[in-house]
């Protein structure tokens, strides 16, 4: 398949689940199940797909960072179990490391809560030419630290600056900070891998029934459940508030993880063909040069 044909067939995929518009938006519109014309007999077309697409984005990243202009930034926000990790892995896994960095947020040390709350990931921005991942994110500020305001206490704010317009405040100051980053040449995408709460409660049941998977579980995760429908709410105020043209959310269905996969990598792919890719042309002096070590090549031994 051509690259043209690829990047045609990762827009149409990752299209329905782009949110650009967040006032019409509402969580329940998508379903975590779907999976649009794939059944499930279908797995092995869309790992094959998977695939295709791996391999056109590591040809889009080699030009990326080569022409050394653009960076990208891919955010990844989620429930517990849905799959970031797994997302990240394989969507990523043909791109060169030279040119991608995945950086984890997690609970904020007391060196990040002496700043203000996008400081930490400010330090961690994707050079030009490189691929940024965000393994969490600043989006937390939103979320975690909404669904327990416990959290906001202990963030130093002076107590006159916490008032009841706070997240709308947050949103408001993201919403700039994209678009601040977008005028200077960040791509921004981001993830929300949406699992529905009966398959996140079947991926922990795995963990615990399966040895290999017991480290991988939490009883924090679990306490977090508890509190899903107030991340759910959050969720979608964050999607409403913060899905613009410059850094859209994409939705995507997290129930069957061959699929998650088959979207982030079209949308990530639809992303990168939007910017103008191509090798640096050498000029006319550059070619001179190299006709010359050519010529120095071959006289020497
Ligand atoms: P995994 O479990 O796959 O290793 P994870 O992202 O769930 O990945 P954990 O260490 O389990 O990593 O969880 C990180 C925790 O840090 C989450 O509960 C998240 O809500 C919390 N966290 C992240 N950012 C903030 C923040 N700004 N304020 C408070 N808590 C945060
Ligand atoms: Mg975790």
């Amino acid at each position: 398949m051509k690259l043209k044909e690829i990047i045609k067939a990762a827009h149409k995929f990752s299209k329905p689940f782009r949110i650009t518009d967040g006032d019409k938006f509402r969580l329940k519109d998508i379903d975590p199940g779907d999976t649009l014309e794939y059944g499930s007999e279908d797995k092995p077309r869309a790992e094959q797909a998977l695939q295709t697409g791996i391999e056109a984005l590591a040809e889009l990243q080699d030009m990326l960072y080569a022409q050394d202009k653009w960076a990208v930034l891919l955010i990844f926000q989620a429930m517990d179990a849905a799959g970031k990790d797994g997302a990240i892995k394989h969507v990523m896994s043909g791109v060169n490391p030279q040119g991608c960095q995945v950086y984890s947020f997690k609970a904020p040390t007391s060196e990040d809560l002496d700043h203000d709350f996008l400081w930490r990931c400010m330090k961690c921005l994707p050079e030009r030419g490189r691929i940024g991942i965000f393994n969490r994110s600043y989006y937390e500020e939103t979320l975690v630290v909404r669904v327990h305001e416990e959290l906001l206490e202990k963030q130093k704010l002076p107590p006159k600056l916490v008032t009841k317009d706070i997240w709308k405040e947050r949103f408001h100051d993201i919403r700039a900070f994209e678009r601040y980053l977008s005028r200077n040449g960040v791509l921004i995408r981001k993830f929300f891998l949406h699992v529905s709460k009966g398959e996140q409660k079947k991926r922990f049941m795995e963990r615990i029934d399966n040895p290999e998977k017991n480290w991988k579980f939490s009883s924090a995760d679990c306490r977090e459940r508890g509190f899903w429908n107030e991340y759910q709410d959050a969720y979608e105020d964050m999607i409403r508030q913060t899905s613009t043209d410059a850094a859209p959310w994409y939705v995507v269905p997290a129930d069957n993880k061959w699929f998650t996969r088959l979207v982030v990598a079209g949308a990530v792919i639809d992303g990168l063909a939007s910017l103008d890719l191509h090798y640096p042309k050498v000029g006319a002096a550059e070619l001179k040069l190299l006709a010359e070590a050519k010529k120095t090549l071959n006289g020497g031994k």
